[in-house]
C-alpha cells in the first residue's frame, strides 16, 4: 500500500502526467475492498473527472505496485530466476510496445517497467511477469 503511495510509473507520466491523490485512493481502495465498483459512493471523488480515466489509471497503478512487489520478492528468492514478459495478444486492442515485449526474457536485473512505460493499449497494459527458475527443479 505504501508503496502505491509514492509511486511515479513512467506509464502514468506518459499518459496522464502526475498521479493524482485520486487515483491513488482508489487504487487503494480497490485493493482493500476487491473491486472497482462503489455505486454513487464515490461521485464526489470522480467529479470532473472522467471516471473511466480514473479507473483506468488506479488500476495501472495496482498494476505497477503488484510487478514491483513480486520482482523484489523474486530478486530476495535464493533460486536463481530470469523474467519472462506475457502479453495478453489482441489484434485490435494491444499496442506495439506491448507486442514487441511478448515473451521476451530478462535477467532479474533487466527486468522491464510494466505498465510498459510507452503503452497505448486503449484498455491499458496487461502485460505480466513469471519469474521462472534458471536452474534445474532443485537448484536453489
Ligand atoms: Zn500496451
Amino acid at each position: 500500500m505504501g508503496e502505491a503511495h509514492e509511486a511515479t510509473p513512467k506509464f502514468h507520466e506518459n499518459r496522464f502526467g502526475e498521479v493524482s491523490e485520486e487515483v491513488r485512493l482508489f487504487s487503494a481502495m480497490v485493493v482493500l475492498w476487491g473491486t472497482e465498483q462503489f455505486g454513487q459512493t464515490l461521485n464526489q471523488l470522480f467529479a470532473g473527472k472522467k471516471k473511466e480515466e480514473v479507473v483506468l489509471a488506479a488500476r495501472m497503478l495496482s498494476f505497477y505496485t503488484a510487478h514491483k512487489i513480486n520482482l523484489e520478492q523474486a530478486r530476495s528468492s535464493k533460486a536463481k530466476r530470469k523474467a519472462r514478459i506475457l502479453v495478453t495478444l489482441d489484434q485490435n486492442t494491444t499496442c506495439s510496445a506491448c507486442k514487441k515485449d511478448s515473451d521476451q526474457e530478462y535477467s532479474l536485473e533487466r527486468v522491464p517497467e510494466l505498465p510498459h512505460p510507452d503503452c497505448q493499449c486503449a484498455i491499458g497494459c496487461r502485460c505480466g511477469a513469471i519469474f521462472v527458475r534458471t536452474g534445474g527443479l532443485f537448484s536453489e
